[in-house]
């Protein structure tokens, strides 16, 4: 068995709160490099504390002052650097071999892409970093070599039921659809009327999952899977008419993939993000992720139901946007993360985050992609188009 040094990108989110559980079920296999944080400094401080890790990343030189004596003062050897360009170092530092991508949003774009460029086993949890920039992102991996390996619950399972080689193409070894399960979200049967009043607390109350508040609210959209529908199509080489959405309520199927001779080959489980962090990162190999046994006599059911595209117009704007091509995900995405933020803040109401992405999207017509900085410039663009909107009408 190797011993590996790993970099975790947001560890004091959810995403990083459950990688860290399962490294330390494993700490002989697993050292931390590095652990990054943004505002939740006490999180972070226990972090180093649990995990020493040689570098502990903060966002300024305030927090990174107020941080590193009070590490140093109960002993632990952790440095703590600050900053875009630190997360980017201990992402592609040559100590690393394995880096979880979980930073929320487009935040985690360059870290993430320093850590594909460097030929690391990445863990991608920050599917927004491959929807904004899919096919520079995908040919960094190719050039570099790096392994990446799907977090988000669905492309993991997706890829687990996959065959070995579905690199060649889809076509080529057989797989007819991909089937990407949605659990519909805490407004699933929730009238188009009453959506509208819907405040960012009972959007954050997912009935599944327990995840960050941004995501919390993309689910609750359907722009989450809107988002995994372009991810899928970027990390599977599938066209999106092969990526069929299914409202699966319990969250136990996570995905699904349809071969030519009729095998549906599925992959369940409990719905905790322990055991596809656990996959990809003890892969080909499987550790133990501290998740329970799945009870299917207390399941009992499995129910599928179609995505209703009224009532979530998120994911029709998702697929339109791959189709559109160019920079048309960095603007959906970027419009996305203004209307999360704008709804959570209380300036606008649910049914206005399709509005103002709609509304951006149209404003802003897609351009050729041949370098990061377009990509860049489309994300800033969207964000002051998607901003403009909300001034003009709050
Ligand atoms: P959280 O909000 O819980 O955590 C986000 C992490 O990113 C935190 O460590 C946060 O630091 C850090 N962060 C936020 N903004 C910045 C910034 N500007 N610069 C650097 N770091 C920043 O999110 P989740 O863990 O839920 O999600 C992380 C990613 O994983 C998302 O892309 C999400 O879509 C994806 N994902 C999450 C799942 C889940 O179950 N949670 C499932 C599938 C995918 P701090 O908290 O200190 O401010
Ligand atoms: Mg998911």
């Amino acid at each position: 068995m190797s011993h590996e040094w790993i970099t975790v990108l947001g560890a004091t989110g959810s995403i990083g709160v459950s990688t860290l559980d399962v490294l330390a079920r494993h700490v002989d296999r697993y050292s931390v490099f590095a652990l990054t944080g943004h505002s939740r400094m006490a999180v972070l401080e226990a972090q180093c504390q649990q995990h020493r890790p040689v570098f502990a990343v903060v966002a300024d030189a305030a927090q990174a002052a107020e941080l590193q004596p009070r590490l140093a003062a109960a002993g632990v050897p952790t440095r703590v650097l600050h900053g875009s360009e630190a997360l980017a170092d201990v992402a592609a530092d040559q100590r690393v071999q394995v880096v979880m991508a979980a930073i929320v949003g487009a935040a985690g774009l360059a870290p993430t892409l320093a850590a594909v460029r460097a030929g690391k086993r990445v863990l991608l949890a920050n599917k927004e970093a491959l929807v904004m920039s899919g096919a520079l992102f995908m040919q960094a991996v190719s050039q570099s070599g790096a392994q990446l390996l799907p977090i988000d619950s669905e492309h993991n399972a997706i890829f687990q039921c996959m065959p070995q080689n579905y690199g060649a193409g889809l076509g080529k070894v057989g797989v007819r659809r991909i089937l990407l399960t949605a659990s519909g979200g805490p407004f699933r049967d929730y009238a188009l009327e009453d959506l509208a009043g819907v405040t960012p607390a009972q959007a954050c109350a997912h009935p599944n999952w327990s995840m960050g508040q941004k995501i919390s609210v993309d689910s609750a959209s359907m722009m989450n899977k809107g988002l995994e529908l372009i991810e899928a199509c970027w990390l599977f080489d599938a066209r999106p008419e092969q990526v069929e959405v299914v409202v699966h309520p319990q969250s136990v199927v996570h995905s699904l993939v349809d071969y030519v001779d009729g095998s549906v080959l599925a992959q369940l489980g409990n719905p905790d993000m322990r055991t596809p962090i656990a996959h990809a990162l003890a892969w080909p190999e499987r550790i133990d992720s501290g998740v329970s046994a799945l009870d299917l006599l207390r399941t009992a059911r499995l129910d599928f139901q179609a995505p209703d595209p009224l009532r979530f117009p998120c994911l029709s704007l998702a697929r339109q946007a791959f189709d559109a091509g160019g920079t048309a995900c960095a603007i959906l995405n970027a419009a996305n993360e203004v209307a999360v933020q704008a709804f959570l803040g209380g300036r606008i109401g649910f049914t206005d985050i399709p509005v103002i992405i709609e509304h951006t999207l149209n404003c802003l017509p897609p351009e050729r992609v041949e370098e990061l900085p377009q990509v860049m410039l489309a994300d800033q663009q969207a964000r002051e188009q998607a901003e403009t909107w909300l001034v003009k009408r709050v």
